[in-house]
């Protein structure tokens, strides 16, 4: 890989910028969910451990290049030092004089933490003076949001280009797991995606069924692959006027040798809620007044199949309407089957965006994937087959 981790850069005596995602949940100036600054723990402690003086570049909520004071870095002060164990400075600006200073005062062993980077109109157009402007403060770049690694913004991208860079520990993690699961994966190498539409999926289905082996469809979005081979799915969420699409994407799979799964039986029911009165028919029989909200016990046990033959498996989004029981049962059993064969040593699971983290959570079976990115839209558009700029921009 053509990108540095920490271990190959020089960090002592030096000032390191950060670039790192703690857009967490703020309640009334208190941090209400703290697993994003958690998150970026292993490379702080690092880059102290190296005797390097880490400055946090971050920014927070969509302020639009203007300075709002709600959206300022500095409630999150607290937390930041409460999760590293060390003082956490902050300075009212990410460039200029503020800035600087505060650089300057900076003693060994503490952290900076700038004001938020989308305060200046240039962040998000990925301005060059803005990024030489942060730059100028410090002599090493490490980029650790691979959640904003999809934006080419100045603290993402232009900056790279001027500093020596590297990726740090939680980025090094990301990438390491989606190159083993799309980049270089042990075959066969199966995909789940569900989730409620094809439309927003279609660069995902496009690359995948071009990478993968198997191709599991579940959720919504199988509704619209049975429409498209002509089934009635009566009252079902489906996109008609996407069969030819999907019959599109059947055919690219066929002829890159990708297996794609469709439920062959599902769970029906007449209302959208939970408890509501359901029943398990083939797919090719879901009642006109009724609708599919879930892939059925056969299904399940096919799916099981599939990643037992597998060697590598990657997910994103759920094979039912899995926020209301009893529709999340085939979600939670394939997620609990893929956690038993990555326990076993014999499955490598990579799972993210959107949806899928809070159902794989739900399911219980989370912690026994090889890994969850909590990274969203870069995660996938790294599905997608795309170039992510904050990655490219370590690349050199
Ligand atoms: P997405 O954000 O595209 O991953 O879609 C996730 C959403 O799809 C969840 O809110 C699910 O409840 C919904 N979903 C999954 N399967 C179905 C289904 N068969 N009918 C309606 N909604 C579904």
């Amino acid at each position: 890989m053509a990108w540095k981790t920490l271990d190959e850069m020089d960090l002592a005596g030096k000032v390191v910028l950060v670039r790192v995602d703690i857009n967490v949940p703020v309640e009334n100036g208190v941090v209400t969910d703290a697993t994003r600054i958690e998150k970026i723990v292993p490379t702080i402690s690092d880059i102290l451990a190296k005797g390097g003086k880490p400055v946090l570049l971050a920014h927070f909520g969509r302020p639009k290049g203007k300075v709002v004071p709600e959206m300022s870095l500095k409630p999150l002060v607290p937390a930041l030092e409460k999760a590293l164990g060390v003082k956490v400075a902050f300075a009212p600006d990410c460039i200029g004089a503020p800035a600087k200073k505060a650089v300057a005062a900076l003693a060994e062993g503490e952290v900076l933490l700038l004001e938020n980077t989308r305060f200046h109109e240039g962040e998000e157009k990925n301005d060059a003076e803005l990024a030489a402007a942060m730059a100028a403060l410090g002599e090493v770049y490490v980029n650790d949001a691979f959640s904003a690694a999809h934006r080419a913004h100045s603290s993402t991208a232009a900056i790279a280009q001027i500093l020596p860079s590297a990726a740090g520990r939680l980025m090094e993690a990301e990438l390491k797991a989606l190159e083993a699961a799309l980049g270089n994966p042990a075959r066969p190498v199966t995909a789940v995606v569900g989730g409620a539409k094809v439309s927003t999926k279609l660069d995902l289905l496009g690359n995948l069924v071009s990478k993968v082996d198997h191709l599991v469809i579940g959720g919504g979005m199988a509704n619209t692959f049975l429409v498209a081979q002509g089934i009635d799915v009566g009252k079902s969420l489906a996109e008609h006027d996407m069969a030819d699409t999907a019959r599109e994407i059947l055919a690219k799979a066929k002829a890159a040798g990708c297996a794609i799964h469709l439920p062959v039986d599902v769970v029906v029911a007449r209302e959208f809620k939970a408890g509501a009165e359901n029943e398990v028919v083939p797919a090719d029989a879901c009642p006109a007044d009724a609708m599919i909200l879930d892939a059925g016990p056969e299904a399940v046990a096919q799916i099981a199949k599939v990643f037992e033959a597998s060697k590598t498996l990657i997910w994103n989004g759920p094979l039912g309407a899995f926020e209301i029981a009893p529709f999340d049962a085939a979600t939670n059993a394939a997620a609990a089957k893929a956690a038993e064969l990555t326990r076993a040593g014999a499955l490598i699971s990579v799972a993210g965006g959107g949806d899928t983290v809070a159902a794989l959570n739900k399911a219980g079976a989370a912690a026994d994937f090889s890994y969850i990115s909590t990274a969203g839209g870069a995660f996938l558009e790294w599905m997608e087959g795309k170039e992510l700029p904050g990655v490219a921009a370590l690349m050199h």
